[in-house]
């Protein structure tokens, strides 16, 4: 420790230890009147926002000149009470009006001479003017023509533009973070502050954009201001604030102009950068992830619906099949049959294309079934089906109507055409062996659908010349006489 630190009186011990002590004591000795002790509580105030030279965080004075306050605080015994003020000019007000009776860092002005008294200037700093980084340097105050300069209020430079620079636009400003704003914002060109407090503000707050665009002549030369009632200490605290050494001094400023809380703040500001960055990496990557599996079923779900479509489709089609077949001889049946003769009821009452019904049975089935069996049957009726189906036409539907009768429906098909269809079936019949073994033949019945005859009645005709073939000795074809149309 620099400074002996009993309150109230003077360690000589502790100060005869380090130099400033002893030329502290020896100039006590050596003019009594000036060096007699601080009151035991001093009153000060400060500019609460003007870092890194001092301010007021948590109602706690900090800042450069916090420093000086301490040293002055521990080499004379006095303790410091801080009272609280809202801005430098309150802090001004506060010394006018007996609030506090020192001020540890400011400039020293006619206008603050008629209330203040100033010890000697223990630490300097050059002012500056900001702009935007666009505007040209302009050197110095000479340069700065008819631009708008905005200055805190409250600040010496007030009264030296006002001395030297009349002419200049001021634009009074709270304080040195609103003249900054200011020129940021484009309502004024131009700031003018400290150089130090400037450098700091501009990092803290990220105004890059900003720069330093000149050098006012103007220096800080920074003192304390006492009231009266502390004028006759001056010579002490200047002794005292002139015992510290450069390194202490540079240390001091050093402390103070690290700026530690703006590298903490870039490093919150970074980690939170990093944390949404990743945040939102990852609620892509989820989305992704959640997109790609919700895909990925749907594709499946598709695949399996395509697949039971597919048998769906199959089903259908087999249900038609065998709800319109014969499971025995793939014919049509009666179901399918109806349907047809309902079909062809309609179109014929469109158009007027011939139309025949081929009405057929076998003859003595019965005898063929006892002879060799039923199974032999069987087969017997899917060989005339498919030999049947075999001679008809594209559009022909062959029909099973009933254990070995079958019928034909001929489009387009008058009844000379539908008997050269039957007499060729007939005459396979006679040049085919079924089951190998078995030679058959059938009666055929035929009849042409008149005009406007309905089709049932057309079959019935047709059905009727069956059973005149079978009257008349079977395997032949008997065709059924035109009749009037019913209507
Ligand atoms: P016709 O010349 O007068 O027609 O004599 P038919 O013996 O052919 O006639 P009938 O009506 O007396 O006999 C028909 C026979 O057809 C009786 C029945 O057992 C047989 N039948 C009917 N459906 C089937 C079948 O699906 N399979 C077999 N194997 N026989 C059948
Ligand atoms: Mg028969
Ligand atoms: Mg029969």
């Amino acid at each position: 420790m620099l400074f002996f630190k009993q309150k109230g009186k003077i360690d000589f011990v502790s100060a005869t230890r380090s130099l400033p002590g002893l030329l502290l004591l020896g100039c006590m000795f050596l003019a009594p009147l000036s060096l007699a002790a601080l009151p035991e509580r001093i009153r000060y105030c400060v500019d609460p926002d003007w870092l890194p030279y001092e301010a007021v965080i948590d109602g706690r004075h900090v800042g450069i000149s916090s420093d000086y306050i301490r040293y002055l605080s521990e080499s004379t015994g006095s303790r410091f009470e801080l009272v609280p003020t809202l801005s430098w000019s309150d802090t001004l007000q506060a010394l006018q009006d007996g609030r506090c009776q020192l001020t540890p860092m400011l400039n020293r002005s006619p206008e603050r001479e008629e209330y203040l008294h100033f010890t000697g200037v223990y630490f300097r700093s050059p002012n500056v003017l900001v702009s935007l980084r666009e505007q040209p340097f302009l050197q110095s105050l000479d340069n700065i023509g008819d631009r708008s300069l905005a200055v805190p209020e409250g600040y010496r430079l007030l009264e030296y533009l006002a001395n030297y620079y009349p002419q200049t636009q001021v634009l009074p400003v709270d304080n040195e973070a609103s003249g900054l704003a200011a020129v940021a914002a484009g309502r004024a060109d131009l700031f003018i502050g400290s150089l130090y407090s400037i450098n700091a503000l501009i990092q803290q707050q990220g105004l890059y954009h900003l720069k330093i665009a000149g050098w006012v002549g103007l220096e800080d030369e920074l003192r304390m201001g006492v009231t009266a009632e502390l004028a006759p200490y001056i010579p002490l605290i200047d002794q005292v604030l002139t015992s510290l050494s450069d390194a202490e001094r540079i240390q001091t400023y050093r402390n103070w102009t690290q700026i530690e809380l703006i590298e903490r703040t870039s490093y919150r500001l970074a980690w939170q950068v990093t944390v949404v960055a990743m945040l939102i990496i990852l609620l892509l990557m989820a989305w992704n992830l959640r997109n790609r599996t919700f895909n990925r079923q749907l594709q499946e779900k598709n695949q399996q619906l395509e697949q039971t479509r597919a048998r769906l489709e199959r089903a259908i089609k087999k249900l038609q099949y065998v709800s319109s077949h014969d499971p025995l001889t793939k014919t049509y049946n009666r179901n399918h049959f109806d349907q047809s003769m309902q079909t062809q009821q309609r179109r014929q009452a469109k158009h007027a294309d011939a139309f025949s019904l081929i009405v057929l049975d076998i003859d003595h089935f019965k005898a063929i079934n006892d002879q060799h069996g039923h199974l032999v049957g069987d087969q017997v009726l899917q060989e005339l089906a498919a030999l049947v189906m075999a001679e008809v036409r594209d559009g022909d539907q062959v029909t099973r109507w009933g254990g070995e009768e079958f019928v034909i429906l001929c489009q387009k098909t008058n009844l000379q055409e539908a008997e050269v269809l039957a007499e060729r079936i007939r005459n396979r019949l006679e040049n085919q062996l079924f089951a190998g073994i078995i030679q058959l033949s059938c009666s055929f019945g035929i009849a042409e659908q008149a005009k406007k005859e309905p089709l049932m009645h057309c079959f019935e005709r047709a059905d009727k010349a069956l059973y005149q073939a079978k009257a008349e000795g079977r395997d032949r074809i008997c065709v059924a006489t035109t009749v009037a149309p019913e209507i």
